[in-house]
């Protein structure tokens, strides 16, 4: 079952990577495209997805990201939990 509201107690993202990620996402290589679907596809099965009604989107819950832009990070450790494997 899927969250609906981020946690108090959200792990602080590296603001850095996740500004880049959100320049990726606007315009992806074919690898960080295909990388990104991958993620994504983690996500989509993971308990801390979640819905946001005031964005619109769904985001991790343990952190707050927008899994839409979140899945195009440098490295796998943005996933919180360690649930990405690349
Ligand atoms: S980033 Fe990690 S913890 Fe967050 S929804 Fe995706 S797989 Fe789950």
């Amino acid at each position: 079952m899927f969250h609906s509201v981020p946690h108090v107690s959200m792990k602080i993202p590296n603001l850095l990577d996740i500004a880049m990620a959100w320049a990726r996402a606007a315009n992806p290589t074919p690898e960080q495209a295909l990388r990104a679907e991958h993620r994504l596809s983690m996500c989509n099965v993971c308990e801390f997805k979640a819905w946001s009604t005031l964005t619109s989107t769904f985001l991790c819950s343990a952190c707050g990201c927008p899994l839409s832009k979140k899945v195009y990070a440098t490295g796998r450790d943005a996933c919180p939990k360690g649930i990405w494997t690349e």
